[in-house]
């Protein structure tokens, strides 16, 4: 008996982990059903017994017509009635963008070779000098204090740079005018203007978004290409995207904004357009707008389009000088200066050739913006947060070195050496992903989940590199002024999480969501087979996929569990991944069959309340998100071929995102609704307990050391942002202090052991260095280094402060303006 109970076992091990098709099983339980009977010694009655039961059920399991007739039918029946009802949006939601990396996470068993092989985005030499040229020139034109603080905007002339030198069009292809780039030029032009401004950045990217621009390359008729995007090309159109309301920010779907069909004057003539009314707030570049692309559902009560009344969400292009058009107020988001504000119209009355696409396109609207949604939110936010990470790296690492205090530099204390490593490795991390996702958008993808994965996790990790930077920068960080480069970016982190999705909602309702239905290879599937056919081909498509589906899981399961019990050891790894980095792909691999065994169990549990319970989905979408940062991290060392000094980055940050993967699970499986099935659950994901820890503190000093060591890994890390040359310059002057401190760190030695040994005997007021060189402990040279590097430190060090009235004097003055007139009436 035990003979049979370990070949019961061996056939789910082996064949539930080849993933093997129902046959294979059946012929198992046939040799095994065979073996018990004959080590049983059952009689005639019994065998026939079995081999009818066997027979009946084989028969069902293998032939599909029988198998749908008294399975899959059935199942598909209880699936339609538990399947919550989808609105069109939601459907066009799900439908839009592409899966790339993400479905093969999703699936248990990526295949890593296939991504290795996947080549990293290459700058054509026309990018490349685009970025050393006029990107280089506008980052030395931005003065961030003036932009921020003293002229609430960009100085006319650098918008007139910006539109002159073709930035606002950078995804316009050259037929158009347009700068015609691929999405990492794109995205390393927003990366570097990050790394300086981020008025610039953000008055670039907003354009270069979904917007007029990318709407009308997909959707536009021939007349409105033509004449668009040239003038948008050459910066003659300043465009704005109007989606939002104030009662519709996160569902923007159910903007309460409208127009309706009906006959009108234009121009003289009466023709066919739209009544248009809006309310619209947060519009980045709408006060300084000329054309509004414009968001609002369309109705037809008279039935002049068509035979339908409610036609759905409609975009239009609005010239903003249109009669009714009420533009041009500004908010104030976090003393941010790029131009953002409301805008309104009532019964605008405007052509329907304004609808983008013309009338065929009235109410295509919201599948025109999924539709385009993906490729845009991969570039820019992602890749503005990653500017801002270089930044912090290379600013927080320099100040780090130049401030001491206990006579040490900040840095080497292991509480700021622990922020700082952290930065570092962060920023390795999160341009790893950056370069990974643009690479996917420019072959083809446009990655609907992989995009919400970048947009959420690359701003929150620029949220938190930012807050230990302040941490470091302590007092220096806190007042603002001309000389503090940190502040700012403390300021405006929020605006990065809140906008193109807010990031809760993105973290539990898309990642997960979405990338459950899109990236998982059956779900779909069973949703459309129930949904969306009816008949003989609902049955068997649905019982394909759902038998495929169970065979999934299985093996998903038998996987998860082995490879838990032999701490991955035999979990798939690329051929050719580096000795170093193997293990890490193995755990990955682990993780992947986790997840999915995980996702598919959680689906079966909780059904259609998972996606209420966003606690637990939120989780989910947090483990396939560790598993694609991680993954990038480790192409990324591939692709720029290993190099060793940068291993510390790749070996943190993968540790962290398995550690993070880890917790996520866990947390799942301690919130589990059905608590005997996460037992279950628990014994087959972490059979000998949760084997990943946190980063190590070795590791986190020497990421720390990338970021306060003068050389190849920080230029190597930092590579691609705006250094100023320029020392009157409040980074430029700190580069400069850095690297004069690393230089006198060999005379401070010096002075040091001469103090040591009695040679120099420093009293208060000394001027020790100048009484070191009479002493011949330091040369003249070494003692002029010292003093160009006590200026450059004096210099960073220093905080600005203003007249006791700052911010105030219009204010008094008009007072005392109108106490003087009080008085003389
Ligand atoms: C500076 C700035 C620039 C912007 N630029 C533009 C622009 O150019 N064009 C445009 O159309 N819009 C723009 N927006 C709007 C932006 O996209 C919205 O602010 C955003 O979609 C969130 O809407 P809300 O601010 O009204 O927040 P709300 O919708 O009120 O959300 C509040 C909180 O609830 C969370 N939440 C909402 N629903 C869920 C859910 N189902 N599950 C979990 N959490 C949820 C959100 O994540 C958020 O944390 C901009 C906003 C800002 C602040």
């Amino acid at each position: 008996m035990a003979w049979f109970v370990a070949g019961v076992l061996a056939v789910i091990v082996v064949f539930g982990y080849f993933g093997l098709t129902v046959f294979w099983w059946t012929v198992a339980a046939a040799l095994l059903t065979w073996y018990l009977s004959v080590i049983a010694g059952f009689g005639l009655v019994t065998n026939t017994v079995l081999a009818a039961v066997f027979i009946l059920v084989a028969c069902v399991l293998n032939i599909p017509p029988l198998r749908r007739a008294v399975l899959s039918n059935r199942v598909l029946a209880i699936y339609r009635r538990i399947l919550p009802d989808m609105s069109q949006t939601e459907k066009e939601a799900i439908d839009a963008g592409t899966v790339w990396w993400d479905a093969d996470l999703f699936s248990g068993k990526p295949d890593w070779d296939k991504l290795l092989a996947t080549p990293e985005p290459r700058l054509s030499p026309e990018e490349q000098a685009f970025l050393d040229g006029p990107v280089e020139e506008l980052c030395a034109m931005c003065n961030d204090w003036e932009i921020t603080h003293e002229r609430q905007d960009l100085p006319p002339h650098v918008w007139q740079f910006i539109k002159d030198k073709g930035f606002l069009g950078m995804i316009i292809p050259k037929q158009y005018g347009g700068l015609g780039f691929s999405a990492a030029a794109h995205s390393a032009v927003v990366m570097k203007l990050s790394t300086r401004s981020s008025t610039a950045a953000i008055s670039v990217m907003v354009p270069n978004s979904l917007g007029p621009g990318e709407l009308l390359l997909h959707y536009g008729t021939e007349e409105q290409k033509n004449h668009y995007l040239p003038r948008l090309a050459k910066g003659l159109e300043v465009p704005c995207f109007a989606l939002t309301s104030p009662e519709a920010g996160s569902d923007a779907a159910s903007i309460p904004d409208h127009g309706v069909v009906c006959k009108g004057t234009w121009q003289g003539k009466e023709v066919l357009g739209m009544r248009v009314t809006w309310d619209k707030r947060y519009i980045t570049l709408g006060p300084v707008a000329t054309l509004l692309g414009l968001a609002f559902r369309l109705y037809d009560p008279e039935k002049l389009l068509g035979s339908k009344t409610d036609l759905g969400i409609t975009c239009a292009l609005v010239p903003t000088n249109t009669p009714g058009v009420n533009i041009g107020r500004r908010h104030l988001p976090l003393n941010a200066a790029f131009q953002n504000g409301p805008n309104s119209g009532k019964d605008v009355f405007m052509p329907l050739d304004w609808i983008i696409g013309g009338p065929e396109y009235a109410g295509k609207g919201w599948m025109m913006l999924m539709g385009c949604l993906a490729a845009g939110r991969a570039i820019s936010l992602p890749t503005s947060s990653v500017g801002g990470a270089k930044a912090l790296t290379r600013f927080t690492g320099a100040y780090a070195r130049v401030r001491s205090q206990f006579r040490t530099p900040i840095g080497k204390l292991e509480g700021v050496e622990e922020a700082l490593g952290r930065i570092a490795a962060h920023c390795y991390m999160m341009d790893a992903t950056r370069v990974m996702t643009a690479g996917a958008v420019d072959a083809g993808e446009k990655p609907a989940v992989l995009s919400a994965i970048a947009k959420y996790h690359m701003t929150e990790r620029a949220r938190a590199c930012v807050n230990d930077a302040m941490d470091i920068l302590g007092g220096k960080g806190i007042c603002l002024g001309p000389n503090n480069w940190v502040g700012r970016g403390y300021q405006m982190a929020p605006i990065a999480i809140t906008v193109e999705g807010a990031n809760i909602l993105t973290r539990t309702l898309i990642i997960f969501g979405q990338g459950a239905i899109r990236c998982h290879p059956y779900v779909l599937r069973e949703m459309r087979a129930a949904k969306e056919m009816r008949g003989a081909q609902a049955a068997r498509e649905f019982d394909d996929a759902f038998t495929s589906h169970i065979g999934h899981v299985l093996r998903n399961g038998v996987r998860s569990f082995i490879y838990g019990i032999t701490q991955s050891a035999f979990a798939p790894v690329p051929r050719s991944a580096s000795p170093e980095t193997r293990h890490y792909y193995r755990h990955l691999s682990r993780l992947s069959a986790a997840f999915a065994f995980l996702a598919d169990m959680s689906m079966l549990a909780m059904g259609g309340a998972l996606k209420r319970k966003e606690k637990i989905s939120g989780r989910l979408g947090d483990v396939l998100s560790m598993m694609y940062l991680a993954s990038a991290t480790l192409k990324r060392y591939e692709d720029q071929g290993r190099i060793r000094a940068d291993l510390p980055l790749v070996r943190w940050a993968v540790r962290d995102a398995l550690y993070r993967a880890q917790q996520a699970i866990d947390g799942i499986l301690s919130n589990f609704p059905v608590k005997a099935l996460a037992t279950l659950l628990r014994w087959t994901i972490f059979p000998l307990g949760t084997p990943f820890r946190p980063p190590l503190d070795s590791r986190n000093h020497e990421c720390a050391r990338i970021a306060l060591e003068p050389g190849a890994a920080r230029d190597r890390l930092t590579a691609g942002m705006f250094v100023p040359k320029n020392e009157s310059d409040a980074t430029g002057i700190l580069e400069a202090a850095f690297l004069a401190t690393v230089a006198c760190e060999p005379i401070e030695k010096k002075l040091r052991e001469a103090v040591k040994s009695g040679i120099l005997e420093p009293r208060s007021g000394m001027d020790l260095p100048a009484v070191a060189e009479e002493k011949n402990v330091i040369s003249r040279e070494e003692h002029l280094l010292w003093q160009r590097k006590e200026a450059l430190r004096k210099s960073v060090i220093k905080v600005d402060d203003f007249p006791q009235d700052f911010g105030r004097a219009a204010i008094v003055a008009a007072l005392e303006d109108e106490t003087v007139k009080m008085k003389a009436a």
